[in-house]
């Protein structure tokens, strides 16, 4: 299967020819620990998932790294606030962006380096930076010169003099040059450092990646991925980085970038009350994760996707259609290799998830027709398999390309039941009350319970003999 993916270096979308065939690296910026992840911080995680465990389909061997940031002034920020000691906020915040993204089904990165562990990797970078004339130290601070790099401003296509409208430039006494940027500032008492050659001190948030990536990845490597918002500053510092202290051309060869996220068509922002953590999400109920996935995955990832509860419901209501055709008895059978194919291969053309979900849809129809019968016509029309399936085929080829999506990963009884809740107990009791009653043969009581059933959104299904039951 050959991949293309859009690059942002070259504006393109290009043919994917990794380094070394035999494995290939992946690079994406992962969180900086201070607070609970927020929705725009899950959409790089799980487009970067999906991209991943393609990449893992299709090549012998994959390195996925995803950084954790944990000294940053925002960290420090936080803790001057609240009073709550650094390495409980980042150790805790961790711990809960790990739990969030496994409720969302995102496979843990190869390699998470934390930048606290890279601090030598780091002063080493600057070093080598300072002795090729890229760099300066400055009263405490060692800062990047821009001049001596002509390629800066090449990955966001910025211009010199757009280069510093955009970027917030502080004016110091410290910077040669207006578009200079921090490598190492020095740490007072209350901030958190480490000795330097320039004093005690702390990376800059650039500074943290390059060295991250070189250390594990190497000098280049094939992809770099993280969110649009990333490309400038911090991605075309890296990239300016990387290559002076290597000396190599492009840092990684495809930079792909994912798309921005509204909220109700708005930009998420505390001001405007419309800021939402996965968290908030996860606690709608045992099918929130798989359905906020669902959501991130059916907007191509480049372009900006918009969250609403009416479009987690859809989503919700799309997965119980799925599960639905799971939960379903059907032989044991061997996915269709063809259906598998036909359902991936969109994901190679730029990871366009939404063509996968629809061709996965139409995988999901064709096995409803295998078992239960009605019209496929409009099925065979649009896909290369104008039969009818034996039963279980399509089943078995839809699972194995959500494998890959991520998706349909709960067990399909306990998904109809809502997730493990509290009431489930109370449901079962009150069937097999009926299942007495029906038994006894009376028949008033087993309605009865039924009705009192009905009203609490329970659906039962008798078949053969057996009660199952879902909410409706
Ligand atoms: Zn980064």
């Amino acid at each position: 299967m050959q991949l293309h993916f859009h690059n942002s270096l070259t504006r393109r979308k290009d043919a994917f020819t990794p380094i070394d065939p035999d494995h290939v690296r992946l690079y994406v910026c992962g969180p900086t620990v201070y607070d609970l992840a927020h929705l725009g911080n899950a959409r790089p995680v799980v487009v970067f998932d999906v991209l991943s465990r393609l990449l893992r389909r299709v090549y012998p061997r994959v390195t996925y790294a995803r950084n954790i940031t944990d000294v940053d002034d925002k960290i420090n920020a936080r803790a001057r606030e609240s009073g709550e000691p650094i390495g409980a906020i980042t150790a805790r915040t961790t711990a809960d962006f790990h739990a969030d993204m496994a409720a969302l089904n995102a496979l843990p990165p190869d390699v998470e380096p934390r930048a606290t562990q890279y601090i030598p990797q780091m002063v080493g970078m600057c070093q080598r930076l300072i002795s090729r004339g890229h760099a300066y130290a400055e009263q405490g601070h060692v800062l990047f010169s821009v001049g001596s790099f002509p390629e800066y401003g090449s990955l966001s296509g910025r211009s010199p003099d757009e280069l510093l409208a955009g970027a917030r430039v502080e004016v110091a006494p410290y910077k040669h040059d207006a578009g200079d940027f921090v490598l190492w500032k020095p740490s007072d008492a209350e901030t958190p450092g480490w000795d330097s050659p320039w004093g005690r001190g702390r990376p800059g948030w650039h500074i943290e990646c390059s060295a991250m990536s070189e250390d594990i990845l190497g000098p280049e490597f094939d992809i770099h991925g993280g969110g649009h918002d990333l490309i400038f500053p911090h991605h075309e510092n890296e990239l300016a980085q990387s290559c002076c202290a290597n000396n190599t051309k492009r840092m990684a060869n495809y930079w792909v970038h994912n798309g921005m996220l509204l909220v109700d068509g708005e930009k998420m922002s505390k001001s405007l009350g419309n800021f939402l953590t996965v968290r908030d999400i996860l606690g709608r109920g045992a099918w929130a994760g798989e359905a906020f996935r669902l959501l991130l995955l059916r907007t191509h990832y480049r372009s900006a996707l918009d969250y609403s509860v009416a479009a987690l419901e859809e989503c919700k209501a799309e997965l119980d259609d799925f599960y639905a055709m799971l939960a379903r008895q059907a032989p044991e059978a061997r996915p269709h290799l063809g259906m598998v194919n036909w359902a991936l291969e969109p994901l190679g053309d730029d990871l366009n998830t939404p063509l996968a979900l629809a061709r996965l849809r139409d995988l999901r129809t064709l096995e409803n027709v295998a078992n239960v019968g009605g019209s496929a016509a409009a099925v065979h029309a649009r896909t290369p398999f104008p039969w009818v399936p034996e039963p279980g085929e399509a089943r078995a080829a839809v699972l194995e390309v959500a494998k890959v999506l991520g998706l349909l990963w709960h067990d399909p009884a306990e998904w109809r039941q809502g997730g493990s809740s509290d009431d489930a107990a109370q449901i079962e009791a009150a069937i097999a009350a009926r299942q007495a009653a029906r038994v006894a043969k009376n028949w008033a009581e087993a309605d009865r319970i039924r009705g009192e059933l009905t009203a609490m959104g329970v659906v039962l299904e008798d078949t053969g003999g057996v009660t199952t039951w879902r909410r409706g």
